[in-house]
């Protein structure tokens, strides 16, 4: 794990836009971390896939998921028939040592507006927590949905993602996740993880 929020120092207050975005909370901070790494190597309940609308498999991460879980999971998605954006569906993880994948098709940047996208974005997060917390799953690892191919400029794709997690957690069904951790590939996505972790989950 990269984070930890419990690790980290007080963020400085410098000027408005430094200042913590949500209240600092222990109970969050133990819950949620950060990755570097191949995702399908995670032995977690559930991991989500940067998919498609298709769910026929890809390229990215999507390639590397199917290619590790093996040619059943592509025969379980083509049953699904596709997924709508800001949506997701979720099937096993066949020879993946997680239990679970969960299939989210993120929006494609620059095809509508940036609020629109960013709805989206926030549905893929919203829907696969609750698709875990549906599927008895505790702990979660996203890929960081829409930000290769689909062009979602990586700083704002992780204040949509990490916002959106806080969110759930204080929601009613919040405290049946034990753990949610965002697994970056790329450098410029741990560090827009690095800038909006610590402003969503602040030390305590
Ligand atoms: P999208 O089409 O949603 O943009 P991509 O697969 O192109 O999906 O990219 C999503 C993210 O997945 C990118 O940040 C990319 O660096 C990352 N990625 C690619 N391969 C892996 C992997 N094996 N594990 C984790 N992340 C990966």
């Amino acid at each position: 794990l990269l984070y930890h929020s419990k690790k980290l120092l007080p963020a400085t207050v410098d000027s408005a836009s430094e200042a913590p975005i949500s209240k600092p909370s222990e109970s969050f901070n133990d819950r949620v971390g950060l990755i570097r790494g191949d995702i399908t190597k995670l032995g977690v309940d559930a991991i989500v896939n940067a998919a498609n609308t298709q769910l026929r498999g890809g390229g990215g991460v999507d390639g590397a998921i199917h290619r590790a879980a093996g040619p059943e999971l592509l025969n379980e998605c083509r049953a699904l028939r596709g997924c709508e954006t800001g949506s997701a569906k979720i099937t096993n993880g066949y020879r993946l040592p997680c239990k679970k994948v969960i299939h989210t098709a993120g929006p494609i940047y620059n095809l509508h507006s940036k609020e629109e996208s960013a709805r989206d974005l926030a549905g893929c997060y919203t829907t696969s927590l609750q698709l875990a917390v549906d599927n008895d799953c505790k702990s979660i690892v996203f890929s960081c949905v829409s930000t290769g191919v689909y062009g979602y400029p990586s700083h704002d794709a992780a204040s949509v993602a990490v916002g959106t997690v806080r969110k759930f957690l204080e929601g009613e069904q919040g405290d049946k996740l034990e753990k949610v951790a965002f697994c970056t590939f790329v450098q410029k996505d741990v560090d827009a993880y690095n800038y909006w972790l610590p402003r969503f989950f602040p030390a305590v």
